[in-house]
């Protein structure tokens, strides 16, 4: 037998580390190829740590929805689902979005299944942009934004939010379009600062995007995770609906993360160009996790309000943990996500502390800097995201063992 082939790994500015488009796609920490989740992920799994890095619940979702899926792989439900989704997982989306928000797409054309939200964004982005194009985005930004408007070949320029609400600078955001902004890719609820937009500051994109005449992606996977105001899609703005095209996912609502079933929405025109790139991405997957997610959606009200009644909870008792260990607390209105200010602590940079945490106290966050270009990097150079999506013992012991970090610095 062959031993494995031993790669000498070039230096991280290797011309193939980079896509044709010219995309860099090394981690925003700067190793090989591997996002920020993976590579806390797996140091936590190596040095033993609660992992508050990666955005994933500790615990399964509902029963039923399990079982469905049981039950539809058990029916023979293992073949290609069809290339736009199962209609009954269609049906279910759209009927989610008249029983939450009054929305009304046609299941038939106006509704789409992915795997999960992260081809969705990618579907999207590849159907409407390409080099000398503009996409716009807040900052910090999800990490697969920027990625994938890379790979695309467009620019991607950036409007920074501004703690401690996490609300943009407004003169900054309209300075930001211009004639070449061909999307306006939205995150709300935001990860990762947890902010969630008021009406106001929506519906100024939307007027912005009808004045640049442009395109509007709006990723609310974290739509029923929102602790006080409702959930407002931007699709229900005075506007919006033509432009706009809207992505969801069932691994945050129903804590099935590893299914990776997803959705879009929008005007007949706009979807039918995003499923032309999506068949050639993925054709379709998940055969019998659409069908189980389809029941998921139709659960009843109590379900959506009892989630987010939950992470609330779990919400306090880390934020109450971080800010007993010496933290600045930015306390965040939807998302799993919580994130803080390490300054006090005396800490400067959060992604070394973030490489360090682990060994430290037995705790995994992410660092904020990560999810920005070098001006915003600057900005929340101190800052780190911690999930609350995990059992209340799990976070109750992170927050002790988070307490012990003033002593060990
Ligand atoms: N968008 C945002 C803002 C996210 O936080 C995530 C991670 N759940 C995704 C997209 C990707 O979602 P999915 O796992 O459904 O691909
Ligand atoms: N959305 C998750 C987070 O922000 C991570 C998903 C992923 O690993 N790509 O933590």
């Amino acid at each position: 037998m062959h031993p494995p082939r031993q790669l000498s790994l070039p230096a991280a500015t290797a011309p193939w580390q980079r896509t044709a488009a010219g995309a860099n796609l090394l981690g925003p920490a700067g190793q090989l190829g591997v996002t920020i989740f993976e590579e806390m992920t797996t140091l936590a799994a190596r040095t033993g740590a609660i992992n508050l890095g990666q955005g994933f619940p500790d615990e399964d979702g509902p029963a039923e929805i399990k079982a469905a899926a049981m039950a539809a792989i058990e029916s023979g439900a293992n073949q290609y689902a069809p290339g736009k989704g199962l209609p009954e997982l269609r049906e279910a989306v759209a009927a989610h979005q008249a029983r939450f928000y009054g929305l009304t797409p046609d299941p038939l054309t106006e509704v789409i299944v992915t795997t999960g939200a992260t081809e969705a964004i990618a579907a999207a982005l590849l159907a409407f942009v390409g080099p000398g194009d503009e996409v716009l985005t807040f900052e910090p930004f999800y990490d697969s934004y920027g990625a994938v408007i890379g790979l695309a070949g467009a620019t991607h320029t950036t409007a920074p939010l501004i703690s401690p609400d996490f609300l943009p600078d407004m003169a900054a955001l309209e300075a930001a379009f211009t004639d070449r902004t061909r999307v306006v890719l939205l995150n709300n609820p935001h990860n990762p600062t947890g902010a969630v937009f008021p009406r106001q500051v929506l519906q100024r994109v939307v007027e912005l995007a009808v004045k640049f005449d442009c395109l509007i992606i709006t990723d609310e996977v974290y739509e029923h995770l929102t602790f006080g105001a409702s959930h407002l899609p931007v699709a229900t703005l005075p506007g919006a609906a033509e432009r706009t095209i809207t992505i969801s996912s069932a691994g945050k609502t129903f804590s099935f993360t590893g299914w990776k079933i997803g959705w879009l929405t929008g005007p007949e025109q706009l979807v039918a160009a995003v499923r032309t790139v999506k068949q050639f991405l993925t054709y379709s997957s998940g055969t019998p996790f659409q069908a189980a997610i389809a029941t998921g959606l139709a659960l009843p009200d109590e379900f959506f309000q009892g989630i987010s009644a939950t992470l609330q909870k779990k919400r306090d008792i880390l934020s109450d943990g971080l800010r007993a260990a010496g933290f600045d607390v930015f306390t965040p209105q939807g998302t799993y996500f919580v994130n803080v200010d390490t300054a006090p602590l005396g800490i400067a940079d959060a992604v070394d502390l973030a490489r360090r945490l682990p060994a430290l106290v037995g705790v995994a966050a992410i660092p904020v800097p990560v999810f920005c270009h070098p001006e915003g990097a600057a900005r929340t150079r101190s800052l780190l995201r911690f999930a609350f999506c995990k059992k209340v013992e799990v976070l109750e012991e992170a927050a002790a063992r988070l307490a012990t970090l003033t002593g060990k610095l």
